[in-house]
């Protein structure tokens, strides 16, 4: 039977529900979202010595950190020219150097610090080129990178391309050699048990319902009681509710399906991916697939579309996706089937900072198994007034567009026009 629960969910990558304790009166920080960023950010402030309490309307980590396609690896979606142009040179080399370095680090540390088993394995990602005419340009990115920031990457042209993946479908890539597969919901569930060792109470089935400024600190209401707390970090992303204005405003909600296949055989699975490599593709509607962590399924996601969808229409999208690239997995049997919410931000980058006195990390636009226990990180040092809490993520801009009042309601025709690009995009293929 086909389980709407993520594949990452069963045995170890469990999720953790903690047991309920009565909420305390007050506290130093309150985070809302109990996902990568909450926990990390518990974490630092419960290292040290801060009161923290994390509030989940969920399970915590049910959220996208744990629905995940289980990739690690660094980068954005901005290309450096247009980076260099919208914050200059300085904070640029910042935004690249935190997002496929510093990161980078920060995440296999914490891996190693807490000895977090989450089937982290260095295998390396391949990006993979729908269209020809895009392998120039992206060589010459790719060496503008390099001279800017040592990245491990290579080009690897089309007539090379099957040495990474079994199909004839792209038109070369880029192969990344220090990103990585975990599984999410070890990750998160991981960094969870760390945040709770350093002291820090986390709790689920609790949604944070509004903040109210009182004097010199908030008044937190929840689904069980008020709470008076310090500061407040705001670290729910994609699921961020309607009445934080002001960070939904900035988001923009894009939901994402994957799906599981039965038990392949290692052996027929190292054929389709010769090196076990991550891959993403650059179709706008893009995929993006991989070997479980036991080798021996391929699990494997796209945005079949931009809207919430039954999970038939998805799994039916997904399916044509999977056999348009691999024909011989056209008809395998799909054994999980799930989605989660993305959470995009107009300029793809991240954001740190503090709106109206309240603290937020979120806006990860698709990447942030690396970057949100990063920035989680970085805005529980800025609360905690540590230099270090410095980011280049705080000095982008967060942008909003004046069409955007909160609901998302310009996604229907966002997927329209996605749908219509790929339609050109594989006409142009044929040219
Ligand atoms: C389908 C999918 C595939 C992806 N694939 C990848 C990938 O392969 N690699 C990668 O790097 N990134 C990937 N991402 C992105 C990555 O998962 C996210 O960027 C990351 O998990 C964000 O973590 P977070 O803690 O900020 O948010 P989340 O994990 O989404 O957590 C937000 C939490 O806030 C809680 N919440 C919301 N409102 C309230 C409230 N009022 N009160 C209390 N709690 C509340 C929610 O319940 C949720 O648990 C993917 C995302 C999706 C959805």
């Amino acid at each position: 039977m086909l389980s709407t629960s993520p594949f990452w969910w069963e045995d170890s990558g469990k999720l953790e529900l903690p047991a309920e304790n009565a909420l305390p009166a007050e506290v130093d920080v309150l985070v809302v979202g109990a996902g990568l960023t909450g926990l990390s950010a518990a974490r630092t402030l419960a290292k040290a010595g801060k009161q923290v309490l994390v509030l989940d309307s969920g399970i915590p980590g049910s959220g996208a950190s744990s629905r995940n396609g289980g990739m690690i690896g660094g980068g954005h979606r901005l290309s450096i020219k247009e980076t260099i142009s919208r914050y200059g040179l300085q904070t640029a080399v910042s935004v690249l150097r935190e997002s496929h370095i510093d990161s980078n680090d920060f995440a296999k540390s914490l891996m190693a610090e807490e000895a977090i088993d989450c089937d982290y394995a260095e295998s390396g990602r391949f990006r993979a080129f729908w269209r020809d005419a895009e392998y120039n340009p992206a060589a010459r990115e790719l060496e503008r990178l390099q001279k800017l920031i040592p990245v491990e990457a290579e080009m690897l042209p089309a007539s090379r391309q099957r040495e990474e993946v079994a199909t004839d479908v792209y038109k070369g890539g880029i192969v990344y050699r220090d990103h990585g597969g975990i599984n999410p919901a070890k990750w998160v569930t991981g960094i969870q048990r760390a945040a709770l060792r350093c002291g820090a109470l986390v709790q689920g089935n609790t949604a944070v319902e509004n903040l109210r400024r009182e004097g010199n600190h908030w008044l937190v209401g929840s689904a069980r009681g008020n709470i008076k707390s310090g500061s407040v970090l705001m670290a729910t992303n994609g699921y961020t509710p309607s009445n934080f204005s002001h960070l939904v405003r900035r988001l923009i909600p894009v939901p994402s399906y994957l799906i599981a296949t039965e038990t392949l055989g290692a052996e027929r699975v190292k054929r389709l991916f010769p090196n076990q490599r991550m891959i993403v593709e650059t179709r706008d509607r893009h995929c993006y697939y991989r070997p479980s962590p036991d080798g021996t399924r391929v699990v494997f996601g796209g945005r079949t579309a931009m809207i919430k969808v039954p999970g038939a229409f998805a799994e039916h999208g997904l399916r044509g996706l999977l056999g348009g690239i691999f024909p011989e997995l056209k008809d395998v049997a799909f054994t999980h089937s799930w989605s989660g919410i993305t959470g995009m931000t107009f300029d793809f980058l991240p954001n740190v900072g503090r709106v109206g006195g309240v603290w937020h990390a979120l806006g990860y636009s698709g990447s942030g198994n690396q970057m949100a226990p990063y920035l989680g990180h970085k805005a529980a040092l800025q609360i905690l007034g540590d230099p270090a809490g410095e980011t280049a993520f705080t000095q982008t801009d967060f942008p909003t567009r004046w069409w955007h009042r909160g609901f998302p309601w310009f996604l229907p025709f966002a997927d329209v026009v996605y749908r219509f690009k790929d339609g050109l995009n594989n006409l142009r293929r044929l040219a």
